[in-house]
């Protein structure tokens, strides 16, 4: 769905902004931090405040930061690209080559169950873009399609016979259930060797005590946690801020980086100086579902940024009239981090890889395949 992004502008705030570019002598600034800055960064970061509803066009962030930012922390950098998608094909190819050494060493194959209820399109989109991964790979798939007005006994009938059957070795229920039923009873009752989602609370649980192993770690957090590896980016010691404190994305973001030694801060919607909290970090991951919110002054200097964000904004240039951006103004954030995943093209593709992950693990546990 399109959605109109206004930006807030202030003529004062972005006249006082021009006036000390103004007033500085030449085009580049070194400031306490010993970086250089220049012009356009400066300019970039003095945020305009009051707003005047102006609809933006495709390239420019959301509303403007009420906080003001110091030079010190305005660096002109080009940030790395974390490229998601090719880390995602990476991953699907070692995926493939184990898939097939366990098919011709133990004639086992891999086989995920997804059970979709009602006709949202974008869920049925979801699943079908599973199935052609599961495909790609090797992997069998299994799906069940149920109406909406389905019971959720008839669900459970459902769920109950994949835990039996022994060629499934993953099981996800596709969310968002109909109203109508209970979400947490239908989850629960995927048994915990098959929950290749990672929702089971008996994953999430032993995934925040110390000592304990969950099964199964949910699919986006774990590719936001595998692209950090990937790209060598050291977690241990280092402060992290997740923002988003949800059961699927940001509560196991921030259990998985606790459980790698960094020190973590979690943001939520009630969380009072969100923009300084971030600032901290030498690791952010945003996972809010706000187009835009976490503008270049939130960041530090040559942090790493994860954005999972996925928002349609309105556009006019695009055929589709919208744009998906993350929750990360990238055009300011990527002058500031050291790396940045983009959107789309970022986490997006991990997650997919993840499930496929997690489904040859169970298959590999199952059998007792090394
Ligand atoms: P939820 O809506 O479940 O959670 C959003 C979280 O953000 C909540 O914890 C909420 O806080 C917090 N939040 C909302 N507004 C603010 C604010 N203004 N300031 C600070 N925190 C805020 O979303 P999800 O976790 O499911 O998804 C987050 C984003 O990630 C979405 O854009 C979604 O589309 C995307 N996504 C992308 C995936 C991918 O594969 N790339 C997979 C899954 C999600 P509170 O708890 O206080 O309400």
């Amino acid at each position: 769905m399109a959605a109109v992004i206004f930006t807030d502008y202030s003529s004062s705030t972005a006249a006082a902004a021009a006036a000390v570019a103004r007033l500085l002598p030449s085009s580049r600034y070194r400031f306490g931090d010993g970086v250089l800055h220049s012009r356009q960064s400066l300019l970039l970061h003095f945020a305009p405040r009051n707003p005047i509803m102006l609809r933006t066009t495709a390239t420019s962030c959301a509303s403007a930061s009420p906080s003001v930012v110091t030079a010190s922390m305005v660096a002109e950098t080009s940030a790395k690209v974390i490229d998601g998608k090719s880390i995602a094909k990476q991953i699907r190819d070692e995926i493939t080559v184990e898939i097939s050494r366990m098919k011709d060493t133990v004639g086992v194959v891999p086989g995920l169950a997804v059970i979709l209820v009602g006709d949202r399109k974008d869920s049925a989109t979801y699943v079908r873009n599973k199935k052609k991964a599961c495909e790609s790979v090797g992997i069998n798939s299994y799906e069940v399609n149920l109406p909406e007005d389905s019971t959720e006994q008839e669900v459970l009938k459902h769920i109950s016979g994949f835990n039996d059957d022994p060629t499934v070795h993953g099981i996800l229920v596709q969310l968002p259930l109909p109203s109508h039923m209970n979400e947490q009873n239908i989850l629960n009752s995927v048994c915990i060797e098959k929950d290749v989602d990672g929702f089971h609370p008996l994953n999430i649980g032993r995934l925040a005590m110390r000592g304990r192993e969950p099964l199964f770690v949910s699919c986006t957090p774990k590719g936001c946690i595998e692209l950090l590896h990937r790209y060598g980016v050291e977690i241990k010691g280092r402060r992290a801020v997740v923002i988003g404190r949800s059961n699927i994305v940001g509560t196991p973001a921030a259990l998985l980086l606790q459980r790698e030694d960094a020190t973590v801060s979690v943001v939520h919607s009630r969380t009072k100086n969100p923009e300084e909290i971030t600032r901290q970090a030498d690791i952010i991951i945003a996972a809010v579902g706000q187009a835009n919110m976490v503008r270049g002054n939130w960041i530090k200097p040559g942090a790493v940024v994860i954005d999972v964000g996925i928002n349609a904004v309105e556009d006019a240039k695009s055929a589709k009239g919208y744009r998906l951006v993350g929750d990360v103004c990238y055009e300011e954030a990527c002058k500031i981090a050291s790396a940045i995943t983009p959107v789309p093209g970022g986490v997006g593709p991990m997650t997919i890889a993840m499930l496929l992950s997690n489904t040859l693990s169970s298959a590999k546990r199952i059998h007792n395949f090394k």
